[in-house]
């Protein structure tokens, strides 16, 4: 080996060395000795590995890093190792209810109930006047009833969850009919038929994918029949010849038989959004005014609260839930009930709930204030973005996401980010890569920044992002 390779290695610091030194010392009171000992390890052999690795004609070039600068290095690495692993991101994707991105944002309400919450004792399971136990699921069940119109309620992990919990509780071993039009598939691991199979019920498919009558579910009547399921189409629709049973006449039908009608209605909304431009979507209450037996639906999508399966209908068929075991096993923390209310709340106020749920919020959006805002941004990112990138403000349109209004396009404004020079993919990575990160979509060779997503203390985050972004990596070479 060279001689001076040699020399400079022999030249690096002891780990010791490190430790001792007063920075060392002070990053072991915050992180402690053994994070300190292996973060001044794993700098010290990154250091010898660049002196292996380097040129013989750079050698000379090389300077060690003085014990300061490797400290530096250290603190920096030990704080990158503290950082979460989950944490906030900027969602520039105008998708709202973004599965992968968290779905809904809680409302202000519900965020102050938690911190409330999270660190005192609470009467979760215990009614004040008897001083006896109680049921943890007694507040929200009293709005759930009071909103929706139900007898009763009861509130589980998610809505896969719930119809887990439905179906296992009303129908094990017996036969479920479902029309074949309903046999839904929500993001991979949510099939209709694998949910029916693993809790135990028999999957009973009548009429067609696009037409289905009544007299179908009639004649798949038998002795073994459990119930009726209608499924939300949520993430799509059958169009053009079409026919599907109307709920009354399904009811209808089940009260001669003595068969419950259950419906998963998927994103389930507690409001009317036509009056917002949006297709009609029904509503939690409209099936229970249809008389439908039991309505389940989740928390995060629409209704804008926390990840829940929630379970309203009739009080006889609630019970037998409420009894089953995998209730149990099914069973929601403090913090997600108490973030439910402060979303049910909200809705006693139909004036201000638009204003109050973030969900609801950002998807009754004008695209006039949508533009207005994208005028913002574009002024503040115009000052401190680099001349191998332009800018341009666009239309566009967003998605609600959550498995609803699949058709609907929500007309947006949005900011093109171009480059001839520099990858567009490359920046895209750099800005996933950002603290906070921050996550667009890409179309026709540009990024887009959805305004409908982001939100307005977002705006100095992606101006910091855009002037920070490397330039001089990867050539456009998409
Ligand atoms: C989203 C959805 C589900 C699953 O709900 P989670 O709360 O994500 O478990 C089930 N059924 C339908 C129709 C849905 O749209």
């Amino acid at each position: 080996m060279e001689k001076q390779r040699k020399k400079l290695l022999s030249k690096l610091p002891a780990i010791n060395d490190l430790l001792d030194s007063k920075q060392g010392q002070s990053l072991i009171d915050v992180y402690g000795h053994q994070m300190v000992v292996d973060a001044s390890r794993h700098a010290i052999d990154e250091l010898r590995n660049t002196i292996l690795n380097t040129t013989s004609s750079m050698l000379s070039e090389f300077e060690l890093l003085s014990l300061d600068k490797l400290n530096e290095k250290i603190s920096a690495y030990l704080e990158s190792k503290q950082q979460n692993g989950l944490q906030p991101v900027v969602n520039a994707t105008g998708i709202v209810v973004h599965t992968n991105l968290g779905r809904s944002l809680l409302s202000t309400s519900a965020k102050k109930s938690i911190s409330e919450i999270v660190s005192s004792y609470s009467n979760l399971e215990i009614d004040k006047l008897t001083g006896e136990r109680g049921s943890r699921y007694q507040h929200v069940a009293k709005l759930l009833r009071e909103l929706t119109g139900a007898e009763a309620a009861l509130v589980v992990n998610n809505n896969a969850a719930a119809v887990f919990l439905i179906l296992s509780s009303l129908a094990v071993g017996k036969e479920a009919i479902i029309s074949r039009g309903e046999m839904v598939e929500i993001g991979g691991s949510f099939r209709i038929p694998d949910v029916m199979k693993q809790s135990g019920v028999i999957l009973r498919e009548v009429g067609c994918t696009n037409k289905v009558h009544l007299s179908d579910y009639e004649a798949a009547i038998n002795e073994n029949t459990g119930l009726f399921l209608k499924v939300h189409t949520s993430n799509y629709k059958v169009v053009g010849f079409t026919e599907e049973v109307e709920f009354a006449e399904l009811v209808g039908l089940g009260e001669q038989y003595g068969l419950p009608v259950v419906d998963d209605l998927g994103s389930g909304i507690l409001v009317d959004l036509s009056d917002w431009g949006l297709s009609y979507e029904p509503t939690v209450q409209d099936r229970i005014s249809a008389g439908v037996d039991v309505v389940s639906f989740s928390g995060d999508k629409m209704l804008g609260g926390p990840q829940a399966g929630i379970i309203v209908g009739k009080k006889k068929y609630i019970e037998e839930m409420k009894k089953h075991p995998l209730n149990r096993a099914l069973r929601v923390d403090k913090l997600t009930l108490i973030a439910l209310e402060a979303t049910l709340k909200e809705y006693r106020h139909p004036e201000k709930v638009f204003d109050e749920i973030p969900t609801l919020k950002m998807i009754t959006a004008s695209k006039s204030q949508l533009q207005c805002r994208a005028q913002k941004l574009y002024q503040i990112l115009k000052k401190v973005i680099s001349t191998k990138l332009s800018l341009q403000i666009n239309s566009s349109f967003s998605q609600t996401g959550g498995g609803a209004f699949p058709l609907d396009k929500l007309p947006t404004a949005v900011i093109e980010l171009t480059s001839v020079q520099v990858s567009i993919v490359d920046i895209a990575k750099q800005l996933r890569l950002n603290h906070p990160p921050i996550f667009t979509r890409i179309a026709n060779q540009a990024i887009i920044f959805d305004l409908r997503t982001i939100k307005d203390s977002d705006f100095m985050i992606l101006a910091d992002a855009l002037q920070n972004i490397n330039l001089s990596g990867g050539e456009n070479g998409e």
